[in-house]
């Protein structure tokens, strides 16, 4: 839709603008988009986001339509005996619909803080209007320091309409408006409080990682890498442990040089590697060489041997496939598995 109001050289067509009323065309014009690659942008968006990862899986498929509303299902050929509408509009249930104008999506967004009325963006497709919730300021009444908070309140409305939908179809469980904003101010403050948790946590840990004195946290997988010098080459150690220090896995892989922080990093960076392999998506990653984790957590320090820089740059870029990887340095001693490993 976007698209369409667009002419071939970026700028807008002004003659479609005109079927808007006159704040709704300025607001569009204010949209700060040069081209709409929308589906980058919202991988982006929902990467950076901070929600639940249920929340951002379900956002990610309502954004290519694998909800399965009935018009989605008439579109690939399925059968359905009850097309219309579940909360008794007459209109085919496009997720569009669902989610955004019909009488119950209305009430919800209209009754959420900002006071959010859709009616403008009609013809704007489900992932325009993502696009606009995770970039809000310029079009609705939403300040610039709230736009986190307006995505997180948004992304719980939509997840909430699915459920609603499906209590009512399933369920015969009727829409309370009040019950409803109950529950999405509880599950908003629930998400706030998690993910500040969340934050505060993996701050204390990049902090302690440095200083070499924490335990793996449950939930990630403990990498520990080491590597030795063997004339001019090197082999590199890499062991997998659970948190709770029970060994999964070991490797051992050659590396053709003998400059030891190019055999150090490469073996962090071969261990980040295997952990994917295996399907894991939390990693303490365990050196004892403290100034390459330290290079790692910081990225204006130079403490290590220049070739290395690439393997560094790997590394991190690597990182970011991850749900969350910290670095951490571990003296010899505790680290003497990778170490008799490669030895
Ligand atoms: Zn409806």
């Amino acid at each position: 839709m976007v698209e369409s109001l667009r002419l071939p050289n970026g700028g807008w067509n002004e003659e479609r603008l005109q079927m808007f009323d006159s704040s709704t065309a300025a607001n569009i014009h204010r949209i700060p988009i040069t081209n709409w690659l929308l589906e980058d942008k919202l991988v982006w968006l929902l990467w950076n986001s901070g929600l639940h990862e249920r929340l951002k899986f379900s956002m990610w498929k309502l954004a290519n339509y694998g909800i399965l509303t009935a018009h989605n299902l008439i579109a690939r050929n399925i059968r359905v005996v009850e097309a219309s509408c579940v909360h008794g509009c007459n209109c085919l249930k496009y997720a569009n619909h669902l989610f955004f104008h019909c009488q119950v999506a209305k009430a919800i967004w209209f009754a959420m803080a900002w006071s959010i009325k859709w009616d403008a963006f009609t013809d704007f497709s489900l992932k325009e209007k993502l696009y606009l919730l995770g970039h809000p300021t310029r079009v609705f009444p939403v300040h610039s320091n709230d736009g986190a908070h307006f995505f997180l309140f948004g992304s719980i409305i939509l997840h909430q309409l699915w459920q609603i939908r499906n209590s009512l179809r399933f369920e015969n469980q009727h829409f309370s408006l009040e019950n409803t904003m109950a529950l999405l101010n509880f599950r908003v403050k629930e998400a706030l409080t998690l993910f500040q948790r969340k934050t505060e946590i993996i701050s204390t840990l990049r902090h302690g990682a440095c200083m070499g004195s924490l335990k793996t946290p449950p939930q990630f997988i403990k990498i520990n890498t080491d590597a030795t010098i063997r004339n001019d080459n090197s082999l590199v150690g890499i062991v997998a442990r659970s948190h709770e220090g029970e060994i999964l896995k070991m490797w051992v892989v050659p590396f053709h040089s003998n400059i030891p922080d190019l055999a150090e990093t490469f073996g962090i960076l071969q261990g980040l590697v295997k952990a994917k392999q295996e399907g894991q998506t939390n990693i303490w990653c365990v050196s004892d060489t403290r100034r390459i984790i330290l290079r790692l957590h910081n990225d204006d320090l130079q403490g290590t041997h220049w070739m290395a820089e690439g393997i560094i740059q790997d590394i991190l870029i690597e990182k970011n496939t991850f749900q969350e990887v910290i670095f951490h340095w571990s003296p010899r001693e505790s680290n003497i598995i990778a170490d008799f490993v490669c030895n």
